[in-house]
């Protein structure tokens, strides 16, 4: 047996065969010629086979598929064998270009020639250049770049995975997820805790796992084992138990005296938006609006962004919503507003920053949320992310104001607006902690990095120390606001909605830290309710100064763990 060790990222216990996802295909070299002894008819007529294999291979997947998954598929099997597609290709075969080559510069045409079209046709220039991957693939006899099909349920083995990949994951298949790389606020890490399956990152050496190996997977503990035993076997059926203790929140957050500290969701559409409310969540704490629009290659219409927020409304009729504005860049790049040539994109133009090099993007976007707003009955709240100073917050707004949005917020992700955070609420009206990108910030560690997990913690201590100075800020600006007479009015509320507020012991701490509201994918409402319940408003404020106080992440969480029975008693 061998074990590797990682970072658990979502809790559960299984046993099942490996499946690697193939690595990312590299483009052939630009200037490949054919080779001389190849004729161009001859690579003309493998690209053609290439392109039937293709074809065929996606309509039998689109045959075992339904719903919107059905009709990508269907279409994107026919645009396999294009006439428009491959004719452009062979043409240039027949100037001597070898076919991986040609086929790679045709995709770029004809989906540069779809983008200028706008609209419907620009959306499909996607499909065009996943084709043209699956097409060389196909040329080179490996795999397609995409989630392995299979017959039987599997754990998906990767290096990383990226939000797009989630898109032809099927949970139904995939029962737990591990990486080599990536890091607990890694994508992977969001992506597993939202479908609810087990996962483990940044478990080094799990590469050399042969495909097809029997593994098992402890989301909790962080370990992968080959080989698994008795014992192993043993342990799931255990958890298997215990998990439906943590089946169901009863819709109401609260600490063991009473203090409330409602549970939101964080969803990247309509139908998560849905399932959060089947789940019983209080409220949405985060939209992550470019979750909506990830495929585009083009800014999306009025039409189609009012009708994404709107069917979030529609889900939270009556309840608070908070639609963050587009998080572009770094590792949700969107083509319309991201530079994919800048050489460190998380310091780069991302977020609410792009509004500098893009502007009107932003304004069109406001608009469309205030109509989506108008036509429903939820309690539209709107939030910037990568605000860096009250200046940014002073201008978005502005900005909502003039779009009839009526409660401008902040996300406060960069250790600078955790600082000034008394400042930035002169501006806003509340302020959401985005721990995932504070703390790869406060640490100087790409989330996406797999030899920097330890670093990427949110237990670190200087990261607990900026929730701390947020929370802080907000009772001072409270304090100091000089639109009051003589009473103190309450703190603008200031909410988490990074990873952080989904792992049950950290939820403790941050409710004793003051903050208000916690925002978490569905799935962790249960477990974060049921711990919650468990202390006192007095008990978690102890908890949380002995872990803002303690040397390290280690250190802070053990110490917290010790003062939590009810997560062991629960397997968490
Ligand atoms: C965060 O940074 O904590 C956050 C919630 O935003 P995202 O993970 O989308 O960057
Ligand atoms: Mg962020």
């Amino acid at each position: 047996m061998q074990n590797f060790v990682g970072v658990g990222v979502f809790r559960g216990r299984v046993i099942g065969p490996v499946r690697h996802m193939p690595p990312a295909l590299a483009e052939p070299p630009a200037g490949e010629k054919l080779e001389s002894s190849t004729a161009p008819e001859t690579a003309a007529a493998s690209l053609k086979s290439a392109g039937a294999t293709v074809k065929a291979a996606l309509q039998e997947r689109a045959s075992r598929a339904d719903g919107a998954g059905k009709e990508v598929l269907e279409a994107t099997a026919l645009m396999a064998t294009d006439p428009m597609l491959i004719k452009a290709a062979v043409k240039l075969i027949n100037t001597g270009v070898s076919a991986e080559r040609a086929i790679w510069e045709a995709g770029d045409s004809v989906a540069q020639m779809l983008t200028n079209l706008g609209g419907y046709m620009a959306e499909r220039s996607h499909d065009v250049l996943d084709v043209r991957s699956r097409i060389v693939a196909a040329l080179r006899g490996v795999p397609a770049p995409e989630i392995p099909d299979a017959a039987e349920p599997f754990i998906l083995l990767a290096d990383d995975l990226a939000p797009a990949d989630t898109a032809t994951l099927d949970p139904s298949k995939v029962i737990a997820l591990v990486t080599a790389g990536g890091g607990p606020q890694s994508h992977t890490a969001i992506i597993a805790r939202s479908l609810g399956l087990p996962a483990v990152v940044a478990a080094a050496g799990v590469a050399g796992i042969a495909e097809g190996d029997l593994v098992f997977v402890d989301g909790s503990a962080g370990v992968v084992s080959t080989e698994p035993g008795d014992a192993e076997r043993a342990a799931v059926a255990q958890w298997q138990e215990k998990a439906s203790l943590l089946d169901v929140f009863d819709g109401a957050g609260a600490l063991a005296d009473g203090t409330l500290v409602p549970l939101l969701a964080n969803v990247g559409g309509a139908k998560d938006a849905q399932e959060a409310a089947a789940a019983n969540a209080q409220g949405v704490g985060l939209l992550r609006t470019e979750f909506c629009f990830l495929g585009n290659s083009t800014e999306p219409s009025h039409d189609d962004q009012v009708a994404a927020y709107k069917g979030v409304f529609d889900a939270f009729a009556g309840k608070k919503v908070v639609v963050r504005t587009l998080d572009a860049g770094a590792d949700k790049p969107l083509p319309f507003l991201t530079d994919s040539t800048e050489p460190n994109p998380a310091l780069g133009v991302r977020g609410y920053r792009t509004d500098l090099t893009t502007p009107g993007v932003l304004a069109r976007q406001l608009g469309a949320i205030a109509d989506a707003a108008a036509s429903s009955g939820a309690d539209v709240w709107v939030m910037a992310p990568m605000i860096s100073t009250p200046a940014e917050a002073a201008d978005f707004a502005a900005m909502c104001t003039a779009a009839g949005l009526r409660i401008p917020g902040v996300m406060v992700e960069v250790p600078s607006a955790a600082l000034t955070s008394r400042h930035i609420l002169d501006h806003v009206a509340f302020a959401s902690l985005g721990t995932n990108d504070l703390t790869q910030y406060a640490m100087a560690a790409d989330r996406q990095l797999g030899p920097l997990a330890a670093l990427n913690d949110p237990w670190q201590p200087a990261v607990l120390a900026l929730v701390q100075a947020t929370v802080d800020g907000s009772v001072a600006q409270a304090k100091h606001s000089p639109a009051l007479g003589l009473e103190t009015p309450s703190p603008k509320p200031v909410g988490v909605c990074g990873e952080s507020a989904a792992d049950p012991a950290l939820a403790v701490v941050l409710a004793g830290l003051g903050v208000s509201t916690l925002s978490m994918t569905p799935r962790a409402l249960p477990a974060v309710a049921a711990v919650l319940r468990t202390v006192t408003l007095a008990q978690a404020q102890a908890l949380a100064n002995r872990a803002v106080a303690a040397a390290s992440a280690a250190e802070a969480r053990e110490l917290v763990r010790a003062g939590l029975p009810a997560l062991a008693e629960l397997g968490l």
